[in-house]
């Protein structure tokens, strides 16, 4: 896993309290979602992890990603778990 810049860091210290307002300050979380379920699904709980935001921080910047890009969940495989369960994942438009 590549390191996350300091924005990340930054990011972490203001995800307590979850809101809309904190993801319209903070659109690199949204971009570390979307780089960690680009074409490899991941379930709710390792993304969590690995954002390491709250799962609904997590939900609410899903919804903001489903906006601008085409997010896919269905029941796969977690490539991180390897449970079969709800995924999330991200494909690149051709
Ligand atoms: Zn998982």
């Amino acid at each position: 896993m590549p390191p996350l810049g300091s924005g990340f860091t930054t990011a972490l210290s203001l995800v307590r309290i979850p809101g809309l307002t904190e993801i319209a300050e903070m659109p690199e979380n949204a971009a570390v979602i979307a780089s960690l379920i680009t074409e490899r699904p991941l379930c709710m709980p390792c993304l969590s992890d690995k954002a390491g935001l709250t799962t609904d921080g997590v939900r609410a910047y899903l919804r903001r990603i489903e906006r601008v890009l085409t997010l896919r969940q269905s029941v796969d495989r977690c490539r991180a778990c390897g449970e079969v369960t709800d995924v999330f994942a991200m494909f690149r438009p051709e």
